[in-house]
């Protein structure tokens, strides 16, 4: 038995909804992706909705959009994937990492008002912050948001584990603190289109630019833009420098069809979560924090394994649960450890909560279709770590 830590569930209405586009005139730049993007608009109440073809090029058309450059500099958690932080090195900008709090695993709030005030002495200010909801669980926004005036940055919420989940009444994605939320549909997400993600805003500005930037930089028009030459027919014209990061109506039919079981697949997820949680309270482990204020997404459930507390350490408890077919994983290594951003001169110790957190997390295996044997086998070879 292999069990993944993270599984898409298709049904047989996904697969009818993409075969009924591949049975259409238009595989892509048809009526499916604008039909997705506005079910998603609906969902999380934000103005506009950009579908793009990952989340990746949903953080890069953000700092784009936001005027991120050569001498800006972006802020992040070093506990994320390593897109988070990529998406500021595309554009030039410099990055730099907030260590994160060790309940939440978040970006800490009061390491981000410490590193403010210090930057802003020394007029090193960011542009832009990269927030990341790890595991589904909201930052605190609204300190955070606060901070954004005080300090003059503008917010990006890479909302890759966390479409579904509540920041308080509001939906992640409504934008109603960030200038910008990107989401992921990688299979292992919370719904999936395959490969796609997307860009939010209530911003009709920052909407027009990422719509351009995400097909080239070019817009359809045929309003002539060079009155020396009326002889010429224009369909099209080139704004800005953009890209081909469309998403295909064949994804969007599958994001669609995903997003209507989206509340039911986070429900889910809480369910096994709660089932965990129960069955772990006596170990000698930190279990997540249940914020009953905030409704969760669950992309993960992250245990730590302290080896002094514990008596045994995450790395055994890694290869024993692995041998065991449970495919337990590592949420994250704090990303200025790769070797790529150590070769832009990052080193150990920058973010002490992070890299202890990073040899102690454990991310167990949890979406819609592990079944009641699958959870009770985890729970089963999760407590035999901590007999005698
Ligand atoms: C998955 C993920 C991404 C990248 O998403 P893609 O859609 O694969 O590009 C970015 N940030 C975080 C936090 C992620 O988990």
């Amino acid at each position: 038995m292999q069990i993944p830590y993270g599984k898409q569930s298709i049904s047989s209405s996904d697969i009818k909804a993409v075969e009924k586009v591949l049975k259409s005139d238009f595989l892509t730049q048809g009526n499916v992706v604008p039909s997705f993007e506005y079910s998603v608009s609906k969902y999380t109440k934000a103005k506009h909705c950009i579908a793009v073809n990952s989340a990746t090029s949903a953080l890069h058309i953000a700092c784009k959009a936001l005027g991120v450059g050569k001498n800006d500099i972006v802020w992040t958690s070093p506990n994320t994937y390593v897109a988070s932080a990529n998406a500021a090195l595309y554009c030039g900008a410099k990055i730099d990492f907030i260590d994160i709090d060790s309940e939440t695993y978040n970006l800490s709030t009061s390491a981000l008002h410490t590193k403010l005030k210090d930057s802003a002495k020394k007029n090193k200010l960011p542009k832009v912050l990269i927030v990341v909801h790890l595991a589904g669980m909201s930052c605190d926004m609204k300190e955070i948001f606060k901070l954004s005036k005080r300090y003059g940055f503008k917010i990006i919420e890479d909302a890759s584990h966390a479409i579904g989940a509540n920041y308080f009444k509001n939906k992640v994605g409504s934008c109603k603190f960030s200038n910008i939320c990107v989401f992921s549909f990688h299979p292992v997400k919370i719904i999936t289109t395959g490969e796609g993600g997307m860009a939010l805003t209530n911003d009709p500005g920052l909407a027009k630019k990422m719509m351009i930037l995400r097909t080239h930089g070019v817009a359809k028009t045929n309003k002539s833009f060079d009155q020396s030459n009326n002889n010429e027919i224009w369909n099209y014209h080139q704004f800005d420098l953009g890209f081909n990061y469309r998403m295909t109506d064949i994804q969007a039919a599958l994001g669609l069809s995903q997003l209507k079981r989206i509340d039911a697949f986070v429900k889910k997820r809480n369910v096994i979560a709660r089932k965990y949680t129960k069955a772990f309270l006596s170990l000698p482990i930190q279990l997540p924090l249940i914020d009953p204020s905030h409704l969760s997404s669950f992309h993960l459930y992250v245990i730590r394994i302290n080896t002094e507390r514990a008596g045994i350490s995450r790395n055994t408890a890694y290869k024993k649960l692995q041998s065991q077919g449970i495919q337990v994983n590592i949420h994250y290594n704090p990303v200025y450890l790769q070797p790529y951003y150590a070769s832009l001169g990052f080193k150990r110790n920058y973010c002490p909560k992070s890299e202890k957190y990073a040899q102690e997390c454990l991310s167990l295996p949890i979406y819609p279709d592990l079944s009641v044997d699958e959870q009770n086998f985890v729970i089963k070879k999760i407590k035999e770590l901590f007999k005698n």
